[in-house]
C-alpha cells in the first residue's frame, strides 16, 4: 500500500516537472575563438568576461569582430568564452545568405566540412577554411534533468512554443546532456522570430520524442 502510495506521487511530480517551462536562449550570431585565432585578431589583449551566459562557465566577451563573405559582412559579432580547441562561428540561415557562405546544419563541434569566413578585428585578420555552422536546436540538461525527463543524450524530442500569435512545435531538438550544464533551450533567431519569441509570455514545453516520418 506504502508503496503504490509513493509511486503514485513520484508519477505526479514527475509529470509535473515535465510539464514545466524549458528555459529559453536565443543565440544570436557570435564566434567561438582558439586561443590561437584569439592572439592573431587581438594581440596583447586578454579575453574579457562582458556578461555571463546561463550555462556554467560560458560567458560573452567584450571583444566582437567583423565576419567577411564573398556577398557581404556583418559587423559586431560577439565573441563567446572560453576558448574552444577550434574556432567556430555560429549564424543563422538569414546571416549566411546576407554573408554569402555556405553554413550546414550542424550541432557544436562538428566542424569537419563546415563553411569558410574571413574574421576581421581593428588588429588583424583570419581566414577560416572551415568553421561556420548553423546550429542544429538543442536542449541542455545535466544526467539528473535527463532522468527526470525521461530522454538520452542524442535523442531528439518535440518542443511546443506557445504563448505567442505563432506558436509552434519545434521537431528535431537534439537532447545534449552533460554535467556541467543546466536545463536551458537554444535557438538561433531565425527559430525565434519563427515563433514570435522575445513577444514575453512565450513558453516551450517538451511534447515528445522526434517522430520519423
Ligand atoms: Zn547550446
Amino acid at each position: 500500500m506504502v508503496q503504490d502510495t509513493i509511486q503514485q506521487v513520484m508519477a505526479t511530480l514527475t509529470q509535473r516537472i515535465r510539464q514545466q517551462p524549458i528555459p529559453l536562449g536565443v543565440s544570436s550570431r557570435h564566434v567561438h575563438l582558439s586561443e590561437r585565432d584569439f592572439q592573431q585578431l587581438f594581440p596583447g589583449q586578454s579575453l574579457q568576461v562582458k556578461k555571463d551566459l546561463q550555462q556554467p562557465g560560458q560567458f560573452a566577451a567584450e571583444q566582437t569582430l567583423t565576419l567577411k563573405g564573398p556577398r557581404g559582412q556583418i559587423a559586431q559579432v560577439r565573441v563567446l568564452g572560453p576558448f574552444r580547441a577550434q574556432t567556430q562561428v555560429e549564424v543563422s540561415f538569414s546571416d549566411a545568405r546576407v554573408l554569402g557562405v555556405d553554413a550546414p546544419l550542424r550541432l557544436s563541434g562538428e566542424l569537419s566540412q563546415s563553411g569558410g569566413i574571413t574574421l576581421q578585428s581593428q588588429q588583424g585578420e583570419v581566414v577560416l577554411t572551415e568553421g561556420v555552422i548553423v546550429a542544429r536546436r538543442h536542449i541542455h540538461m545535466s544526467r539528473a534533468e535527463a532522468m527526470l525527463y525521461g530522454v538520452s543524450h542524442g535523442d531528439t524530442v518535440q518542443v511546443a512554443v506557445t504563448g505567442s500569435e505563432r506558436r509552434l512545435i519545434f521537431d528535431d531538438v537534439a537532447i545534449r546532456v552533460a554535467d556541467d550544464m543546466c536545463l536551458e533551450m537554444h535557438i538561433d533567431t531565425d527559430e525565434a522570430n519563427a515563433a514570435q519569441i522575445g513577444a514575453g509570455g512565450v513558453v516551450a514545453r517538451l511534447c515528445g520524442k522526434s517522430q520519423v516520418v
